[in-house]
């Protein structure tokens, strides 16, 4: 949503902006980053060197106005969490860049680039979509005030900021303008919205707005933060057909004692009575998670026990990440890092595979069903799609045959009633009804 506002606002200022990594044809190029882990940090500065090796064999001509063709990159400017944590370190090291802004000095950017003042004032809407036209992303609040012991995301963002109601409603009442109707809502901590402006949940009184506004027709929510849980958005989601029943809630692992260290202040038993009233108060509900493992001070128990609570939580969807010790972390002051690389990479592997085990199970229990399915795109012969258990990029598709037994013609961002016929361990296929 960062590189979003940030076109929006050079938009705004006339430049014509283009989001495509892979194919850069302009003479400005503006790189996002990430900083939180180890690999989107090794991945962002992969980017910048890509991008950096490619300025310095061009030459540098003044800034041309046409569009439509192939430029030379002219300037090259970073911005996001990795630029705001290493520029000085970096700059020494890429000296082709031009700029380095940090994650939220979106302005300093525009003004940078911009020969007439950048009009300020101009509230959330100021935003260039970057997905299909039919899904967006939407922050409702920024930062978080948990402190897990492994994680920079503090450090970077600064204290929890919830936005207000009324500008969120009305970003979604433009997303809705714009074609969107699946809107995930993303925040770091999507369980303390509202804390900091009103001293109480704001959730589930934002989300059931969200869902009565004319256009919306999935909703779907990220990264909630199981202490604290706000619980009367279990009633607003039951009640809504348009909110997903999917619910992305981070556990990070199941022993109290790597819980303790990692300071994520519940315990075991607590996260399973958590998700136990969640599925209750939520008939089918899909919860994804995220588990680390490998942090300071996990043992082979604290591992063989992780593995076991995976296999009698049957998560619909896991992702598995290995500990990177990071600057200022409470873990990176703290603890020695003292679980090997290769130890933390077959753990992973272990648990996605007891994952893989799970999910193909569970895609078994779909085939016969009828599932209303959103068009995503095509792809070779398949028209690709998702149902409201599977947020774009991260999860599950239904694969349909667009040729299976006559050619058919789908309209991407549209929903169609689709019979599972077959299911993978991360894939269904099926026919339209
Ligand atoms: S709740 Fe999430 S964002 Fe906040 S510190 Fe913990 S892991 Fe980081």
């Amino acid at each position: 949503m960062d590189t979003e506002r940030v076109m929006g606002m050079l938009a705004n200022a006339g430049f014509v902006c283009h989001h495509d990594p892979e194919h850069p044809t302009a003479p400005i190029a503006i790189i996002n980053t990430c900083g939180f882990i180890g690999d989107a940090k090794e991945e962002s500065i992969n980017t910048i060197l890509r991008f950096a090796a490619r300025k310095s064999l061009t030459p540098q001509p003044p800034l041309p106005k046409a569009r439509g063709r192939v430029y030379p990159l002219e300037r090259l400017y970073v911005m996001g969490c990795l630029s705001q944590r290493y520029r000085e370190d970096l700059a020494q090291e890429i000296p082709e860049v031009d700029g380095w802004f940090g994650k939220f000095e979106w302005d300093k950017i525009v003004e940078s680039l911009s020969p007439i003042p950048f009009p300020k004032g101009t509230g959330c809407i100021m935003r260039q979509l970057t997905t299909p036209k039919h899904y967006a992303y939407l922050k409702i609040s920024e930062g978080c005030n948990r402190m897990c012991s492994y994680c920079a995301i503090p450090l970077i963002t600064g204290r929890h900021t919830s936005r207000p109601m009324e500008e969120i409603l009305d970003e979604v009442r433009w997303l809705v303008t714009q074609g969107v109707k699946e809107v995930n809502v993303i925040a770091q901590d999507l369980s303390s919205y509202g804390l900091d402006i009103a001293q109480r949940h704001l959730l589930p009184e934002l989300i059931d707005r969200m869902a009565q506004i004319e256009g919306v027709e999935w909703i779907r929510l990220h990264y909630a933060y199981p202490t604290d849980f706000p619980w009367e958005l279990l009633p607003v989601m039951a009640k809504h057909k348009n909110i997903c029943k999917y619910l992305d809630i981070a556990l990070q692992h199941s022993s109290d004692q790597v819980l303790q260290l990692m300071r994520r202040h519940i315990t075991c038993q607590e996260q399973e009575e958590v998700i136990t009233r969640i599925r209750r108060e939520v008939p089918g509900i899909c919860i994804r998670t995220t588990l680390l493992v490998g942090h300071p001070g996990e043992t082979e128990e604290d591992f063989d026990q992780l593995k076991a609570w995976v296999q009698k939580m049957r998560f619909d969807r896991m992702g598995a990440f290995a500990y990177s010790d990071e600057d200022g972390t409470y873990a990176h002051i703290h603890y020695q890092d003292d679980v090997p690389d290769e130890i933390k990479q077959k753990r992973v592997d272990e648990l996605m595979a007891i994952q893989q085990q799970i999910s193909t199970e569970l895609m078994q229990e779909k085939i016969g069903q009828t599932m209303r399915v959103m068009i995503d795109r095509e792809d070779g012969d398949f028209y690709v799609g998702r149902t409201e258990y599977d947020s774009p990029e991260v999860d599950c598709e239904v694969l349909i045959d667009r040729y299976a037994e006559r050619p058919l013609c789908c309209k991407i961002g549209e929903f169609y009633y689709v019979k599972i016929t077959k299911a993978e361990e991360f894939d269904l296929y099926g026919e339209i009804c």
